[in-house]
C-alpha cells in the first residue's frame, strides 16, 4: 500500500455499495473507485423508504429528480403513520411527519395547542403536512425546481430499480469501474491491513481503502477482520420479515406516508408506489411463528388492497440479526450498510445511516494511512452515538404503547428499556424533548421526532400556564398554511399521472 489514500475498493452492489460509489466519485473525482459485486449473490432488495436527506444525496450525485422518480417507480414520502400502536382500538393512529413543528419553546407551543385547538392531533396542530398526508397530496408542484418542496419529503422507491439506476449513473456518467466477480479471499499486508481482494476467476484487486458493502455477509469487517458485534436484541426484538409486492390500479390513490400497523407480535409496513404497494410483516420469531405471520400479512392485504389476488401472492422471507459492529471502521476497512448493522425497519433508519456514513467519510477523507486511524476513531465514536440513539428512538414507539399482548408487555418491561431512554422519559414528564437532549449536529432523530411520537401517543403535555401571543400566532399560521396548501398542491396520483404523460418530452429536453 502507498502512503496516500487514492484507490477505493467497494465490495457489494446493493443500495449501500452503489450509493458509496456514486457519492465518492461525484464529490472526490480525484479518487479511483472500483466496485466489485458477486453476480450470483443477490442484493437484499428491500429498503423502500428514505429520509429527506436523499434529495441532497441525489442532487449531489447529479441525478435529475424526474429521472429518479421515473426510473425507480418512486413516490413521495412525507413521514410515517402509526396505526394501532397506542392501544389497538379503532381510530388509534398518529403521524410522525418530516416537517418540524414551528420554531419556539415547545412548552409554549404545547400551551397554544391545548388552548387553541385541543381536539386536533399534535401533528395536525404543528404542521400543515398532517393534512397533506391525510389527503394524499404531493409535497411539491411539478413546476418547482428539482428537489424543492412546499413540505419536507423523502421517497418511497423500488430498491432493485434504485440500485440499478445508481449503477448506470456511477459507471456510465461518473466513471466508476465495475467488476462482476465474487470476492473469495483477502490478501493481508504485513501490518494487518487489507492489501488486496482475491476474486473468483479474475486477478486480485488492490486498494488503499476498502468499503465493506457486502450486506449481512459482512465479508471484510466481520469475515476477515472478525470485529466484535454488539447484539441489541435485548431491546429490539424483531428479527424476521415477510415482504410482498402487490400491484395496484393505475388510478389508485398513492399514500403520502409509510403506514406502520401494529399487530399482536410486531407490525406491518405499507408503502405506496405509483404501480404497486410494498407490504411487509415484521415480527419477533420468539413471539410469532412464520405461518402466523404469513396469515397476518395476507389478512392485511385482503383488508387494505382492493382487488388483490391473495392466492397468487408469494411472500419473501427475510431474517436479520439485530445489532451493529463495535467498530464500523477497522484498519483500512469501513463498513457501510447492512454490514455495519441493522435494527429493524421501523422509521427507515438504514439508508439515512448509509448517507450519513458516506458524508462523514467524504468530508473527512483520510489523506494518508497515518491520518486514517484518527479518522476511524472519530467515525467510530460518532456512529456508536448514532446507533445508540436509533435503538432508543425505535424503542420509544414500543415503550409508550398500552397494548396488552405478551409481545407488547415484554416490549415495555423495564429491563428491556435502555437506561438513557428511561432517564429521558423521566425528564419528559416535566419538560418536552429539546435540543438539550439531542445536541449533536445531524441528529438522526431530532427533538421534533421525539415530540411527534411522544405527543402522538398521548404522553401528557406539560405546558406553560398560558400560551404566549407568539405561539398562538404560529399555530394560527399553521392552520392558514394548511388551507393554502390544500388548494395549491396536487394529489400524488395527479402528480405522477402528469409526470408519466410528460416523460417523453422530458427525455427529449435532456438529450
Ligand atoms: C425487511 C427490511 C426492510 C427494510 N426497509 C428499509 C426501509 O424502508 N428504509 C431503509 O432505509 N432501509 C430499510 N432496510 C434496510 C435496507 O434494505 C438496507 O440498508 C439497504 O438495502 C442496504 O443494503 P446493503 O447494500 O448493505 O446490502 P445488500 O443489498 O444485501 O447488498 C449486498 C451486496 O454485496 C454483494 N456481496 C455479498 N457477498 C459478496 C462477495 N463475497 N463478493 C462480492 N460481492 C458480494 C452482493 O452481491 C450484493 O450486491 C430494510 C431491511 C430489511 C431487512
Amino acid at each position: 500500500m502507498t502512503g496516500t489514500i487514492q484507490r477505493v475498493v467497494i465490495v457489494g452492489g446493493g443500495t449501500a455499495g452503489w450509493l458509496a460509489a456514486a457519492l465518492l466519485v461525484a464529490r472526490r473525482p480525484d479518487l479511483s473507485v472500483t466496485l466489485v459485486e458477486a453476480p450470483d449473490i443477490p442484493a437484499i432488495g428491500v429498503g423502500e423508504g428514505t429520509w429527506p436527506t436523499m434529495r441532497e444525496t441525489l442532487a449531489s450525485i447529479g441525478i435529475a429528480e424526474s429521472e429518479f422518480l421515473r426510473e425507480c417507480d418512486a413516490s413521495f414520502k412525507q413521514g410515517s403513520r402509526f396505526d394501532g400502536w397506542v392501544d389497538g382500538t379503532p381510530g388509534d393512529s398518529y403521524l410522525h411527519p418530516f416537517s418540524a413543528p414551528p420554531q419556539g419553546d415547545m412548552r409554549d407551543m404545547l400551551a397554544a395547542w391545548q388552548s387553541a385547538c385541543p381536539d386536533a392531533a399534535f401533528a395536525a396542530a404543528m404542521t400543515p403536512q398532517a393534512a397533506a398526508c391525510a389527503r394524499d397530496l404531493a409535497p411539491r408542484q411539478r413546476a418547482m425546481p428539482d428537489y424543492a418542496g412546499a413540505l419536507n419529503y423523502g421517497y418511497h422507491l423500488d430498491a432493485g430499480k434504485f440500485a440499478a439506476l445508481l449503477a448506470r449513473h456511477a459507471t456510465g456518467r461518473l466513471g466508476v469501474t465495475h467488476i462482476a466477480a465474487e470476492v473469495t479471499g483477502v490478501i493481508a499486508a504485513e501490518d494487518g491491513d487489507i492489501a488486496a481482494l482475491e476474486l473468483r476467476g479474475q486477478p486480485a484487486l488492490a486498494g488503499d481503502l476498502f468499503l465493506d458493502c457486502s450486506g449481512q455477509a459482512a465479508i471484510l469487517i466481520g469475515g476477515h477482520l472478525g470485529g466484535d458485534w454488539i447484539d441489541r436484541s435485548d431491546v429490539s426484538f424483531n428479527d424476521r420479515a415477510l415482504a410482498l409486492q402487490v400491484p395496484t390500479q393505475p388510478d389508485a390513490p398513492i399514500a403520502a406516508q409509510t403506514v406502520g400497523t401494529a399487530h399482536t407480535a410486531g407490525w406491518l409496513w405499507d408503502i405506496a408506489l405509483p404501480t404497486r404497494r410494498g407490504i411487509g410483516c415484521v415480527y419477533a420469531a420468539r413471539f410469532m411463528d412464520d405461518d402466523a405471520a404469513r396469515q397476518v400479512l395476507l389478512d392485511y392485504v385482503h383488508a387494505h388492497v382492493p382487488g388483490a389476488d391473495i392466492d397468487r401472492l408469494q411472500p419473501r422471507q427475510l431474517t436479520f440479526r439485530t445489532g451493529h459492529r463495535a467498530r464500523f471502521w477497522d484498519r483500512n476497512c469501513l463498513a457501510v450498510g447492512l454490514s455495519a448493522g441493522f435494527i429493524e425497519p421501523l422509521e427507515a433508519s438504514a439508508i439515512v445511516l448509509i448517507e450519513l456514513s458516506l458524508n462523514a467519510l467524504i468530508e473527512n477523507f483520510p489523506a494518508s494511512r497515518a491520518a486514517m486511524t484518527i479518522h476511524a476513531d472519530r467515525f467510530n465514536e460518532l456512529f456508536r452515538y448514532r446507533w445508540d440513539r436509533i435503538v432508543e428512538f425505535l424503542k420509544l414507539h414500543y415503550a409508550l404503547s398500552r397494548r396488552t399482548e405478551p409481545y407488547w408487555l415484554t416490549q415495555r418491561a423495564p429491563e428491556t428499556i435502555p437506561p438513557r431512554l428511561a432517564q429521558q422519559l423521566e425528564l419528559w414528564r416535566d419538560q418536552p424533548p429539546s435540543s438539550w437532549d439531542f445536541p449533536r449536529v445531524d441528529e438522526i432523530f431530532s427533538a421534533a421526532s421525539q415530540q411527534y411520537v411522544l405527543y402522538g401517543m398521548g404522553w401528557p403535555a406539560r405546558t406553560n400556564a398560558a400560551p404566549s401571543p407568539a405561539a398562538t400566532a404560529r399555530l394560527a399560521e399553521v392552520r392558514e398554511r394548511t388551507r393554502a396548501l390544500a388548494a395549491a398542491l396536487p394529489a400524488n396520483r395527479t402528480y405522477f399521472t402528469a409526470a408519466a404523460k410528460a416523460a417523453p418530452d422530458e427525455r427529449l429536453v435532456r438529450t
